[in-house]
């Protein structure tokens, strides 16, 4: 049985993991980034001069090539899923028996007027590169965006170069995602006194050579903007092959696309309506994926979603739903936050901590548990 994978990032690397806990399989990978895979999250460490190229140049494959893996750098272009074939843009036709597609993601871009504006993004190794040389020469650098990559991104230019970073938010409150507004100006308080300042409820309306000009009429001086406004599904070729396709390639709890034998899983997939962009969707769709595809019966088990951060030392962590409390209870000194979220019959919902992750490990066990509130101690 020849099973092919589709992308170089964490989902193909689980995915071969778990395809190499047996033996006597034919496993092809197409590889269509030079280096990779490597933990794209740690690409703002390498940007605030933490980590040296090597960790995401290191070759991960080789392990998998000695147990027998192929692959061949290539950008799939074309998916045949009734002659199970797949074409590469030069050319090379590749045939399938059971296909997983780990194609994952590219940063969204505004498309917005641009009269000469340099505009860059961080999703791989090369636009690190590239915006580490830009901000050799680029003074005024703004950040497009202040989720999770955004501000992570603004607090590594911001050590890098020692000087202050504006980020533009067009919602009413940093990181709206996974912080309610009371976290979220805590943290952005923090932030502050770090240099990093945020500019909210204005988008960018376009870009002229020397300044972002927002929705209200303001203009930004820069000559540098770094968009972090999302992300794109990197999945044309399975949208032209006529898979069920939301935001991205759907998938039910065995990681099954809509065509037979067609896996996918991480930033590729959805599953459930949910298609997070994050690690630990990617590494449990891509395990599940794996099994399936080589005979196995598995299902996708989600744990409760986290998201944390890390920005100039300053830590945010949140933890499970944070949206539908009944009560919230929160504590706060001069550097620390933390609240538990609670159902109406006491039971911990979901938790937010700023300036310290240390009472996470707990609160993680707690959640769907009734509230114990030592968790707020500190
Ligand atoms: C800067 C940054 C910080 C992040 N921080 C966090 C964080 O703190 N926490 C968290 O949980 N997540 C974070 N993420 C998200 C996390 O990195 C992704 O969820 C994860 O990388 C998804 O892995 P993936 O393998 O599904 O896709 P990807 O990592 O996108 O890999 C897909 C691979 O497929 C290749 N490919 C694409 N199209 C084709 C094609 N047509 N043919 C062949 N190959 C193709 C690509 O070149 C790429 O190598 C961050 C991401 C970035 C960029």
């Amino acid at each position: 049985m020849k099973i092919v994978i589709i992308g170089n990032g964490i989902s193909a690397e689980r995915a071969l993991t778990e395809l190499f806990k047996s033996d006597g399989l034919d496993v092809t990978l197409i590889k269509g980034e030079e280096y990779g895979p490597y933990p794209r999250p740690r690409l703002p460490e390498f940007i605030k001069g933490a980590v040296d190229v090597s960790l995401f140049k290191k070759d991960k494959l080789s392990p998998f090539i000695l147990k027998g893996l192929k692959v061949v750098r290539g950008a799939v272009i074309s998916l045949d899923t009734k002659e199970k074939t797949i074409i590469l843009k030069d050319g090379d036709e590749i045939s399938y028996d059971k296909l997983i597609i780990t194609s994952g993601a590219d940063s969204n871009r505004l498309t917005i007027a641009n009269d000469g504006l340099d505009v860059l993004s961080l999703r791989t190794i090369a636009d690190a590169e590239r915006i580490i040389a830009e901000l050799e020469r680029k003074k005024r650098p703004v950040v497009i965006g202040a989720g999770l990559l955004g501000l992570e991104l603004a607090a590594a230019i911001s050590i890098r170069t020692g000087g202050g970073v504006s980020v533009i938010e067009g919602a009413d409150h940093i990181l709206p995602k996974q912080l309610d507004e009371k976290a979220s100006l805590f943290f952005e308080k923090l932030l502050k006194e770090k240099g990093i300042s945020i500019i909210k409820g204005s988008y960018p309306k376009c870009y002229e050579k020397d300044a972002v000009v927002l929705s209200d009429g303001r203009r930004i001086p820069s000559d540098l903007a770094l968009e972090s406004v999302g992300i794109r599904p990197s999945i044309e070729f399975a949208a032209n092959a006529g898979l069920d396709i939301a935001r991205a390639i759907k998938i039910n709890s065995r990681a099954e696309t809509s065509a037979k034998d067609v896996y996918a899983a991480g930033d590729a997939s959805e599953y459930d309506k949910l298609s997070p962009g994050l690690v630990y969707y990617a590494l449990e769709t891509a395990r599940v994926a794996a099994i399936n595809a080589k005979g196995g019966d598995a299902v996708i088990s989600l744990s409760s979603p986290s998201a944390s951060i890390e920005a100039c030392g300053i830590a945010a962590y949140s933890l499970g739903d944070i949206k539908n409390a009944a009560r919230v209870e929160s504590k706060e000194s001069r550097e620390r936050y933390e609240a538990l979220y609670i159902s109406e019959d006491g039971i911990l919902l979901g938790a937010i901590a700023v300036g310290s992750r240390a009472n996470m490990m707990r609160a993680q066990k707690n959640i769907g548990e009734p509230v114990d509130l030592s968790l707020l101690d500190f």
